[in-house]
């Protein structure tokens, strides 16, 4: 097997001829799909070499972004499997020798993909990544180097979203950036299938409970769970625009579902905006927010947020069916750079 080094110097360059490649097809309506699935995949991948070239094979950082890339493939992968028509990871990747070469290094996308549920989008790990690269305090870069990125992709891309969220457990300047970006799937089935993943595999409690209230309703809260929260007054929680420069205030469903003060009438369906992963991270590292964080609803008892749970994974497996794709019931974790290849 190639060394990991060697593979990343020559990947990045390979990647970039087949991104250019790809790009010149975008106009064939048959397979734009196909294609544009491929150029985000190409993207991510660069952003992931770039980052990688910068640490030693032994490092937790390298680690890292070993782990944000397994995902990023599983993740794109298993949208592909749940595409009408379905896409292949050998589809998706056209390249022969990359083909291998991700295989190679990276087997467990490949072997997981027609059986297991990502834990998020692709492109909420590319989120990470580019955190990761250019340092949780420089918001103003990070949402720069993603309106790039978008701008690269062409603004009609699936996989791609549209907002990004920033939140603060105050508006102090140097208290740490929390980031989260929106669902970015347009599809009927791929946009709920993650919404539910995320609810029952990633989020922090409060932010699914929050979510799982309504889910898959855009309308109606359930009649017997209500887990909506009232945040701190203190946290700041700020979306923006990825596909113009501006500022977004919260939709009406991210003022039911956290609280926060909006006077926007536009309902997205609960769980798709930035916001929802955004506060999740938020919860998830400042334990002393998260204290502070009320469900005021009597409903908001354990026995009703199990029902409501069992709830969100029948609809999952009922859209899992429609999609035709048979689930082992698990939810895909990145083993370590090293053990995945020893499988492999
Ligand atoms: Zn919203």
């Amino acid at each position: 097997m190639q060394r990991f080094s060697d593979y990343q110097r020559n990947g990045c360059i390979r990647w970039k001829k087949f991104f250019s490649v790809s790009g010149r097809g975008m106009s064939d309506g048959n397979c734009s799909e196909l294609l544009k699935m491929s150029v985000c995949l190409s993207l991510c991948h660069n952003v992931a070499v770039h980052i990688m070239l910068l640490y030693d094979t032994e490092s937790d950082l390298f680690s890292y972004v070993f782990s944000l890339t397994s995902q990023i493939l599983h993740s794109i992968f298993f949208l592909g499997e749940i595409n009408n028509p379905r896409y292949t990871p050998k589809h998706i990747v056209s390249d022969d020798e990359m083909l291998k070469a991700l295989r190679d290094h990276y087997p467990g996308p490949f072997k997981r993909c027609s059986s297991q549920l990502p834990k998020r989008s692709p492109f909420s790990c590319v989120l990470d990544m580019i955190v990761l690269l250019t340092g949780q305090q420089n918001e103003n870069q990070i949402i720069n180097r993603l309106r790039q990125l978008i701008k690269k992709l062409g603004a009609s891309n699936d996989l791609v979203s549209s907002t990004v969220c920033v939140s603060q457990k105050e508006a102090a300047e140097d208290s740490v950036r929390y980031y989260g970006v929106s669902m970015s799937t347009s599809c009927r089935y791929p946009g709920r299938i993650i919404v539910a993943a995320c609810c029952l595999s990633t989020w922090d409690s409060y932010v699914a409970d929050a979510v799982m209230s309504y889910y898959p309703s855009k309308k109606k809260k359930k009649s017997y769970f209500d887990g909506t929260i009232r945040l701190p007054e203190q946290v700041r929680c700020q979306g923006f625009s990825l596909r113009r420069v501006k500022q977004m205030d919260p939709c009406r469903s991210c003022g039911n579902a956290f609280g926060l003060t909006t006077g926007e009438k536009q309902v997205w369906p609960y769980g798709h905006c930035a916001e929802a992963e955004s506060l999740s991270n938020l919860l998830k590292n400042e334990k002393e927010i998260r204290e502070l964080v009320q469900q005021t609803s009597h409903l908001s008892t354990d026995e009703n947020r199990q029902k409501a749970k069992n709830s969100v994974m029948k609809e999952l497996r009922h859209y899992l069916r429609m999609v035709e794709f048979k689930w082992d019931s698990e939810f895909y974790i990145p083993r370590g750079a090293a053990e995945d290849q020893e499988r492999s």
